[in-house]
């Protein structure tokens, strides 16, 4: 890396450069070919430059890039509608980022209550392990020392529970909770998800107790689990959700979903954005929806996981050395590694496939969701030279 650089110090980048992508594939400036099961962190759902989005964007570049939310913007109704008929919700707001997603979906919660009289339930409870973004409020949501701290004093109002703690849930919710905020499966947490069951019983809880359900599916959303929303795996619904990631296919788009209901308190004024639902943003957005909700296209991400869950299945047998646990569900897969998940990661990477690490010791495989049965066949042989390349190393300093 360069000695100086204007840029700021935050993130610890590889030393690749991409100029194009195709597909599941990315290609360096000097021509190198990578298989991206990164996929921008569960952002590129249909690959790189799919035709169909590329046509989408040159189509509205042409017309009209922005008018903000004074007037009705092109695209914004028929997105907002597609996405209330494929779903549990009645109301959209759009946004740029998945942060901000969660930001409206925290502030629907609160002003939910604050209308029907509760200013005081302002409380959300989260999960230990939970990531929501860098916000302010959304990495107190997350509680991640790592994030929060130097920051100041952390936004009041969330209590965290351990993961998967359905009687912590139970003894933190009191008459200041305004609900629940949980990632149907952690990303950022190492693929961890909150089993159906669990699901359904904070579903449950959040009745009982007038307390509203938020599902943070920013990663686990649009198609990534082989549903449309992960959450209906469980056969339940929340009353608020965060989506982002996969629903912009590479351009910033974020949205948060609501029941007529649970959007009652976000009156005119309360909320805004310059450039949600942007008419850019739309285009692209209604063109992913056009291939994710397009007959037969999740059954097909439910195809081509089952040859990834049966190869990585067979790779942990033969590897238990370098793999210790499959995880996830449709093409939201974690790798829990038995070694640094760095060096796998590393290994993966020389083998010129990418991937993304996660809490837990865990590498995430998030390829898009147009990835063939035979691209995942190449991912997993890529992995299995990757894994006998440390075996062979881990015996050499034996
Ligand atoms: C990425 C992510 C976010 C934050 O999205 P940004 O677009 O980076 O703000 C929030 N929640 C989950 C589950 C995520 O994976």
């Amino acid at each position: 890396m360069a000695a100086v650089t204007p840029l700021y110090q935050t993130y610890n980048r590889a030393p690749m450069r991409f100029e194009r992508g195709e597909g599941v594939w990315l290609f360096t400036e000097e021509g190198e070919r990578y298989l991206d099961f990164a996929a921008g962190v569960a952002v590129n759902s249909l690959g790189h430059a799919h035709p169909h989005l590329v046509e989408a964007l040159k189509d509205q570049a042409d017309k009209v890039w922005h008018l903000s939310n004074l007037y009705d913007v092109p695209g914004q109704e028929e997105l907002g509608r597609r996405l209330t008929e494929a779903t549990f919700a009645d109301r959209v707001f759009f946004t740029n980022s998945g942060a901000e997603a969660l930001e409206c979906a925290i502030k629907t919660s609160r002003r939910y209550h604050f209308a029907k009289g509760h200013p005081e339930r302002f409380h959300i409870i989260t999960m230990e392990g939970a990531f929501h973004g860098r916000t302010l409020a959304t990495i107190a949501a997350g509680g991640q020392e790592k994030y929060l701290e130097g920051f100041g004093p952390k936004a009041p109002g969330f209590d965290q529970v351990p993961f998967g703690d359905l009687d912590a849930v139970k003894a933190a919710i009191s008459e200041a909770t305004a609900a629940i905020l949980v990632e149907p499966v952690q990303g950022e947490g190492g693929i961890r998800p909150i089993p159906v069951e669990m699901l359904r019983a904070l579903r449950a809880l959040c009745d009982e107790n007038g307390v509203l359900l938020i599902l943070d599916e920013v990663q686990s959303g649009v198609g990534r689990t082989g549903k449309f929303f992960a959450h209906e795996w469980a056969g339940i619904a929340p009353d608020i959700m965060a989506v982002a990631k996969g629903i912009g296919g590479g351009f910033p788009l974020g949205a948060c979903l609501a029941t007529a209901e649970a959007a009652e308190g976000m009156k005119p004024g309360t909320h805004g954005s310059t450039y949600g639902g942007n008419p850019l943003a739309m285009a692209v957005g209604n063109a992913v929806l056009d291939v994710v909700l397009a007959e037969g296209f999740l059954d097909h991400v439910r195809d081509v996981a089952l040859v990834f869950r049966q190869g990585l299945a067979s790779l942990k047998d033969r590897y238990p050395d370098i793999i210790e646990d499959i995880r996830g569900e449709g093409l939201m897969l974690g790798i829990k590694a038995k070694v640094a998940n760095t060096d796998l990661l590393m290994a993966m990477r020389a083998e010129h496939l990418l991937g993304v690490p996660a809490g837990d010791n865990v590498i995430r495989l998030l390829p898009p969701l147009t990835v063939t049965a035979e691209e995942a066949r190449e991912g997993l042989a890529r992995i299995e030279r990757a894994a006998e390349h440390l075996r062979a190393a881990a015996q050499k300093s034996a």
